[in-house]
């Protein structure tokens, strides 16, 4: 192909037009074409080539057991047993749910949608990433402090429907069988114990919102999402078999656990039941009350029967969590490396010295990445060009690194 041509008896090799009667001629080989032909051309290759999409077919679903789910997930997700348990339970009988037949003489299996509690930076993100990367139904993660933003705008809250749609291929027979994770549910709390008369009405009334599709409900859907495009048509998609799981932090949570257990977070009470109570991780006790004592709405709790915990990392888990995972933050450097034909070795005591880094700094598992870019960046730099083929990280070369930066820095990582 070349430029526009200049010869003025040159045709369009497809429709014939002249060069004056067309915005622009493209010469080839043999021949022309035109800008309108291209146009043409290129809706005929889009329509011809768009992919089949296959009906939604329970046959096709590779189901794996429980065990085997939670397999897959040991292999990316440190430690956090019970919610890994939890989600692998409910993630297969959201299977056999979708396998039961006819139902009108028969026991109706109905869903149980689950509420993840956890600090910030404990996996449950993760968790819900990598449970999808093991499905093979629609999956979308979409995030609760969205919705409270224009909170009263009912169309809002469907448009979260929007993108289990999308991430469906708009096939509504699959999206009606997804699963959506909702994080940072606790932001959509009422806060209850705030003083103030004013009190916050939007998260109410997005969890009342919420509570229309946990239930199970045709939900007029905007395929494009938002209020952008007031033109386009609504699709219709039945809830009552889209699995939920909501997540969320609960900052504070363990004040109403304690409360409830009658034990206090910090001093050690004389009673007895006190002393049997891990005050260290009152988060294993969370119960319904308490998500109601957090200003969760008693439907909402109620829609989400299943209650599952994440633990606070320690420093063992943020040590394994740096190696262990399939795709740990030192495999991913490996390969990095490896790409441009250098061996890196870390020393042990690196990576010791990344975790405490981690804890000092109050940083949790989030953190350990951008201390190790903070070690790394140099490195990375200089290697392309210097190509040594081994190079080999010393806790005194991290401890310089490091040193040079505040804390501030790997605080905003
Ligand atoms: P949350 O959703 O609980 O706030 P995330 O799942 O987003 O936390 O975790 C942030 C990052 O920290 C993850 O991308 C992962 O790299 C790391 N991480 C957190 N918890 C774990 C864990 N239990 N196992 C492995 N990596 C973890």
């Amino acid at each position: 192909m070349s430029k526009p041509t200049s010869g003025k008896t040159d045709r369009c090799s497809f429709c014939g037009r002249t060069k004056e009667e067309v915005n622009l001629l493209i010469a080839g080989v043999s021949g022309h074409i035109c800008d309108a032909c291209i146009d043409q051309a290129y809706t005929i290759i889009k329509e011809e080539l768009k992919p089949v999409q296959k009906p939604f077919d329970l046959e096709d679903l590779d189901v794996k057991t429980p065990i085997e789910i939670k397999e897959f997930l040991d292999q990316y997700v440190i430690g956090q047993d019970d919610a890994k348990k939890v989600l692998s339970v409910a993630v297969y009988n959201h299977y056999k749910r979708l396998g039961q037949q006819d139902t009108r003489n028969e026991v109706e299996i109905e869903k149980s949608n689950i509420i993840l509690v956890g600090e910030t930076g404990t996996g449950k993100t993760l968790l819900a990433k990598t449970i999808a990367k093991m499905l093979n139904v629609p999956f979308t993660i979409v995030d609760a402090t969205v919705l409270t933003e224009a909170g009263y705008v009912g169309e809002d809250i469907e448009s979260l429907l929007t993108r289990l749609l999308q991430a469906a291929d708009y096939d509504v027979k699959a999206a009606e069988r997804g699963i959506v994770f909702i994080d940072e549910i606790d932001k959509i709390a009422r806060k209850s114990d705030n003083p103030s008369i004013t009190r916050d009405v939007s998260g109410e009334g997005v969890q009342q919102g919420l509570l229309k599709l946990l239930e199970g409900a045709i939900v007029n859907v905007p395929p494009q999402g938002g209020r952008k495009h007031p033109e386009q048509k609504m699709i219709p998609v039945d809830t009552k078999h889209i699995l939920f799981i909501a997540g969320g932090a609960f900052d504070g949570i363990e004040r109403k656990i304690a409360q409830r257990l009658n034990t206090k977070v910090i001093g050690y009470g004389a009673q007895k039941k006190a002393d049997e109570i891990d005050r260290n991780n009152l988060i294993q006790y969370v119960a319904p009350q308490d998500l109601k004592a957090f200003g969760m709405i008693p439907e909402i709790v109620g829609r989400l029967p299943v209650i599952a915990h994440l633990n606070p990392l320690d420093r063992d888990a943020l040590r394994q969590i740096l190696t262990e995972p399939k795709n740990s933050i030192i495999k991913q450097y490996y390969k990095l490396f490896q790409m441009d034909h250098i061996k890196i070795v870390f020393d042990p005591d690196v990576l010791d010295y990344i975790v405490s880094l981690a804890i000092d700094f109050k940083l949790g598992a989030r953190g350990l990445r951008s201390i190790c870019e903070s070690i790394m960046i140099d490195v990375m730099y200089e290697s392309p060009t210097k190509k040594q083929p081994n190079i080999h990280i010393t806790k005194s070369y991290a401890e310089q690194k490091i040193s040079k930066i505040t804390a501030n820095r790997l605080k905003a990582g």
